[in-house]
């Protein structure tokens, strides 16, 4: 990939942002998109990453190329031997045992050294800035190192965002021993209550606790933070955020909207794990608006019993489904009930898709009419862009904040009625979810009550704004423009 030289905002030095994604999908993906948007705005980007995660990117690398778009990915080597890791365990979805994490982010720590080489080497090019996953903490010396600002990115909305910084900088859960403890957030805009265990930084691994530290250290001395999100979605809890940790944000979502075809949106990500024209097809031969679409992201882990039940009760639906199982590796006895009778029955409106799935392409298509979502903050956004009301299915993290924002702010989802916290690395054996509540909720969604109209009409009205707010002269475009010319501004000293 080649810089390209014009196109940069008028009055500003080309601002060079150094992209460091943690390197999980939810993660990393968003900044493939940020990576798109700044070159499009006229700013280079070296995107930095690991050989495993670099060779999921084929795509991306693949459509900036062909864009000529100044953007480079910068591969370094990961340093899994040294930490305990597997071979090739360089993305958080590929690490087995929650034991394993601490180790993880360990290693990624460690990128800082051959990072700073990098950055050093480069004095052609000097970078403007780091945009940085909050996890990278360690990215914030080497800015200072650097002389240039640290802006963090948390691939999370302000709503979630500000209840965490409430609660990581105020410590509200440190002395509530009870998981089912009733929280409210103190100061936050609106009333907001939640149990301990739904809270975000609930997830508990000996080690991580100090990584956390450092992490909300690092984030007070961060020079403004990205969010994927855009002012008219959520202005309230966006303002407050500013208010409270007295930063820049700069919303310059919804990032997904930089793809404008479906080919571009089908390589999001990962390689599909399903020819695209099939899956299109499918969709072409399926009512506008009749299929409802079912995914739990990329980490998410539902247990096999969850499955079975969440199958039974989209049958009983009797609604055209596609629903995506990341699973079927990891636990047979999945793929043994799908085959015995399942698959058959419902073959005619029911695609199963193993594995990556082309998200964003599917949730575009028209056939689509409703998303049963884990609630991660890019699926949420993605499926909020086209317009399509949910049911929520949180499992854990700030997932819970985000089905709150859906159901309770937004008003464009139900909620499937998750009691309990499906813990990463932890999951419950029992079903949460019965085969009833998702008939009735799927029911719902899809039909022609006057709530489905009331969530649908709420839907597409967000979906307006969304596009608005990232066309041009819209608020999340004119945000990406001074983010530019701020960064080309400052002193491109490097060393
Ligand atoms: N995704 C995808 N295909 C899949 C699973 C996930 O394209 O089969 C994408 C999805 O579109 C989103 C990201 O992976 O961009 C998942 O992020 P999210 O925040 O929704 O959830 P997480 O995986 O972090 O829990």
């Amino acid at each position: 990939m080649t810089f390209d030289q014009g196109n940069s905002p008028i009055g500003s030095a080309r601002a060079h942002f150094v992209l460091v994604p943690m390197m999980a999908q939810g993660h990393t993906i968003p900044m493939t998109d940020m990576a798109r948007l700044l070159a499009e705005h006229g700013a280079q980007v070296s995107f930095i990453t690991t050989p495993v995660n670099a060779s999921r990117l084929a795509g991306f690398a693949a459509d900036v190329e062909t864009a000529s778009l100044a953007v480079r990915l910068v591969e370094l080597r990961f340093p899994t031997a040294e930490f305990g890791l597997p071979d090739g365990c360089e993305n958080i979805d590929m690490i087995q045992s929650k034991g394993l994490v601490v180790s993880f982010m360990e290693a990624c720590a460690a990128l800082g050294e051959p990072l700073k080489a990098h950055l050093r080497q480069h004095q052609r090019s000097p970078p403007s800035c780091i945009v940085s996953d909050m996890m990278h903490w360690w990215t914030g010396d080497i800015a200072r190192e650097l002389g240039i600002p640290r802006l963090t990115f948390s691939g999370c909305c302000g709503f979630s965002s500000l209840v965490r910084y409430i609660i990581s900088h105020n410590k509200v859960l440190e002395n509530v021993t009870d998981e089912n403890a009733l929280i409210t957030i103190p100061g936050f805009p609106t009333h907001l209550e939640l149990t301990k265990a739904k809270c975000p930084g609930s997830l508990s691994i000996p080690g991580l606790e100090k990584i956390r530290e450092k992490m909300y250290e690092e984030e007070l001395r961060c020079d403004g933070e990205i969010i994927n999100s855009f002012q008219e979605l959520e202005t309230l809890y966006i303002e407050s955020l500013q208010q409270v940790t007295r930063k820049k944000v700069w919303t310059v979502g919804p990032m997904c909207l930089c793809h404008r075809d479906s080919k571009t949106m089908a390589t999001r990500g990962n390689k599909a794990s399903m020819d695209e024209a099939q899956c299109l097809q499918w969709l072409d031969s399926m009512k506008p608006g009749s299929v409802i679409f079912v995914s739990f992201g990329s980490l998410a882990a539902t247990t096999p019993q969850q499955l079975v039940e969440l199958g039974l009760g989209l049958e009983a639906s009797n609604k055209p489904f596609i629903w995506v199982i990341k699973a079927g590796g990891k636990f047979p006895e999945v793929e043994e009930w799908l085959a015995d009778g399942f698959e058959e029955r419902v073959k005619d409106r029911g695609m199963i898709i193993r594995g990556w799935a082309p998200q964003v392409m599917i949730l575009w298509h028209q056939a689509i009419g409703g998303f049963v979502t884990h609630c991660g903050w890019n699926s949420t956004i993605e499926g909020i862009c086209p317009g399509v009301p949910m049911i929520t299915w949180p499992h854990f993290a700030e997932q819970f904040l985000n089905e709150k924002l859906v159901v309770d702010v937004l008003k464009t989802g139900l909620e499937v009625g998750v009691k309990g916290v499906t813990q990463w690395g932890n999951e419950q054996q029992e079903v949460m979810v019965t085969r009833d509540v998702v008939e009735k909720a799927v029911y719902t969604l899809m039909g022609e009550g006057e709530a489905a109209q009331e969530l649908r009409m709420r839907a597409k009205d967000y979906a307006i704004k969304a596009r608005r707010a990232f066309g041009e002269e819209g608020s999340s475009y004119n945000n990406v423009r001074l983010l530019i010319q701020e960064m080309g501004n400052k002193t491109n000293a490097c060393g």
